[in-house]
């Protein structure tokens, strides 16, 4: 009987949806191109093939320019020049590469570790000798 009054009732607010997209269409200013016969990739994105490879372009007022690494608009200032990766980019892959290098220093500080645990268990083994011939003396 509970159950029957519960189905009854009904959700004043008819769903939120959400589900529903808003048609692809390119954020350029004055652009408006149609995305939906597009590549997906220009879809996600919201920029139409022909600003995608643009050296400029108007996007929310500002003159901005595609990233292709980041697959973004970025203001022109982020680039070098004609570049289509912004410089945040670029010295990223720099930076990787003195990661790998610090890596291998790891290794080694590693093994040193271990040498010291070493060391320990030595001492260790002799103190513990020591204790059982005053032990013995006694
Ligand atoms: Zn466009
Ligand atoms: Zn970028």
């Amino acid at each position: 009987m509970s159950l029957g009054e519960g189905s009854g009732k009904r959700n004043g607010r008819g769903g939120g949806g959400g589900g529903v997209a808003p048609p692809p269409c390119c954020l350029v200013e004055n652009c408006g191109a149609d995305l939906s016969g597009c590549k997906k990739y220009h879809q996600r994105h919201r920029v139409c093939e022909v600003h995608a490879k643009a050296p400029v372009a108007l996007v929310e007022g500002l003159r901005q320019r595609f990233c292709q690494q980041c697959s973004r608009f970025h203001e022109l200032s982020e680039f070098d020049q004609t570049k289509r990766s912004c410089r945040r980019r670029l010295a990223g892959h720099n930076e990787r590469r003195r990661k790998s290098s610090l890596e291998s220093q790891k290794d080694g500080s590693s093994r040193r570790l271990k040498e010291n645990q070493f060391r320990h268990l030595r001492e260790g083994n002799e103190i513990g000798s020591r204790g059982n011939q005053n032990y013995h003396i006694h």
